[in-house]
């Protein structure tokens, strides 16, 4: 089985490092014929508005959404999980998303005083430990939507990661601080799901 990155923009090589160290088969995607091969795909972080003008202008931005809705596994982290959710608040002019989660995103959520901040998590399905995230101009989840659950929240109760079906989605970048316990969750899922094209 073969796990894509899509590796449009942003940080595509560290998540391939994880999913590789995991003993993943992975394959950096940029074209749309390249995703026939695939049975799961990470979105990486990066920065959502150029990720997507690239998408479409690659002619990936439609198969990624029908491949989204026809069940294959996708997991974004935070630029990515904008690209997946459904709405998006504070977007450039024009931007658009793959969809697929039932969640309204705010982008930039903590503001331009707050570039970046670390905390750590509980996220019960993933157990113990906690989660040692950090957050680089994140986004929040603003709404869950009824198909969608959140996994996992700040203090204050504002929501930072979720999975709907074959969808997940983190505001935080577990790869770049050795967390790999999202990647083999998600792992699971692309094992559990054995998706065709
Ligand atoms: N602020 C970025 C965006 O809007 C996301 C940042 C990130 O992926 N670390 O896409």
């Amino acid at each position: 089985m073969i796990v894509g990155v899509l590796a449009l923009q942003g940080d595509f090589r560290e998540h391939a490092g994880v999913l590789r160290s995991l003993g993943a088969d992975v394959e950096l995607i940029r074209r749309p014929e390249e995703l026939a091969r695939i049975s799961g795909l990470v979105i990486p972080g990066g920065e959502s508005s150029v990720m997507d003008k690239l998408a479409r202008a690659f002619g990936l931005a439609d198969p990624l959404a029908e491949a989204v809705r026809s069940g294959l596994p996708v997991y974004g982290t935070c630029a990515g999980l904008i690209m997946l959710a459904d709405t998006v608040i504070d977007g450039i002019r024009g931007q658009q998303t793959i969809g697929g989660l039932d969640i309204a995103v705010r982008r930039n959520a903590f503001g331009s005083q707050t570039l970046s901040f670390e905390t750590d998590l509980d996220v019960p399905v993933l157990g113990d430990p906690a989660v040692h995230a950090v957050f680089i101009r994140a986004p929040v989840v603003e709404t869950v939507g009824p198909s969608a659950r959140a996994l996992a929240t700040l203090s204050d109760g504002r929501c930072v990661a979720v999975e709907q079906d074959n969808l997940l989605g983190t505001s935080f970048h577990p790869e770049i601080t050795g967390e790999y316990r999202f990647h083999e969750y998600f792992l699971q899922k692309v094992a559990a799901a054995n998706f065709r094209h």
